[in-house]
């Protein structure tokens, strides 16, 4: 399905992202596996080597325009362009109002937030003048309901989603779709982070009786970074059993 595209994913080590980054690799494109530091892309890439010719792995400071730029730039010139760009990056936090620090506040907006936008601006250049292309972002089901602690992450969810409408609207005429995944709870790290109790709450209240795991994720970025979602731009897609707050 995506067969001489390529794609950057960021967060893509672990989890959801390197979910993806397989899925996209099954269905032929190029892939750039972005993480935050070299010996996790290292390792993430030693478990792609069946793929070796079509995956690199870059490492750029998502903040950071420069870094970024460089980084995207380098994937150009490995594979001749970015066609696709998966913000996926992302960190978690069940931080009490009482307890937050304005840093920790500023540190979940600025990788869950800041990098969509850093990313996307360098990626939008290069997809403009290429004739197009597609970005997705990652929400949360959070981003429609709140959650009752850590709230910098559901308010940077929030954001993603209003970036997502606002660029969506934005980059229409450069031919650039952007829409967004919200997952659910999903088996990964940052899950196997929180309470089991709170797990285990959230998943017997779940419609499909089960949490996602990062294959159900990874397969509605597969059709939204396909010709299927052609004329689909513009929307934050749940992939969450139908779970509410
Ligand atoms: P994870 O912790 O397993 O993976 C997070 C990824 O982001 C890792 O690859 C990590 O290297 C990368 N990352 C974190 N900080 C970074 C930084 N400063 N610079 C570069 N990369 C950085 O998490 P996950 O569960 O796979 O989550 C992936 C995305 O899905 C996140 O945006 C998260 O908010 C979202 N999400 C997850 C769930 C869930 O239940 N797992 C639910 C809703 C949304």
């Amino acid at each position: 399905m995506l067969k001489g595209k390529t794609a950057v994913v960021t967060g893509g080590t672990r989890g959801i992202g390197l979910a993806i980054v397989k899925k996209y690799l099954e269905n032929g494109a190029n892939v750039a596996v972005g993480g935050s530091r070299q010996e996790t892309v290292d390792k993430a890439l030693a478990s792609l080597v069946e793929y070796k010719d079509r995956v690199m792995g870059i490492c750029p400071d998502l903040c950071n325009p420069e870094e970024v730029t460089n980084a995207f730039n380098a994937v150009k010139k490995k594979f001749g362009n970015i066609d696709i760009l998966a913000n996926n990056a992302g960190i978690s936090s069940r931080t009490s109002i009482y307890e937050y620090t304005a840093e920790e506040f500023s540190k979940v907006m600025d990788i869950n937030v800041k990098a969509v936008f850093v990313c996307s601006q360098a990626a939008a250049k290069m997809m403009k003048e290429n004739g197009g292309g597609v970005i997705i972002n990652t929400s949360s089901m959070v981003s429609k309901y709140g959650q009752p602690a850590g709230c910098a992450y559901p308010a940077s969810k929030f954001a993603v989603d209003g970036l997502t409408q606002s660029l969506s609207r934005e980059l229409a005429k450069d031919k650039i779709r952007v829409n967004a995944v919200a997952p659910g709870v999903t088996k990964t790290d940052m899950v196997a982070a929180l309470p089991a109790d709170m797990v285990e709450r959230i998943s017997s209240g779940i419609p499909l009786g089960r949490v996602g795991e990062p294959v159900d994720i990874a397969n509605a970025y597969l059709y939204l970074a396909s010709d299927l979602a052609d004329y689909v731009t513009g929307v934050v897609l749940r992939v969450d059993g139908m779970a509410s707050a």
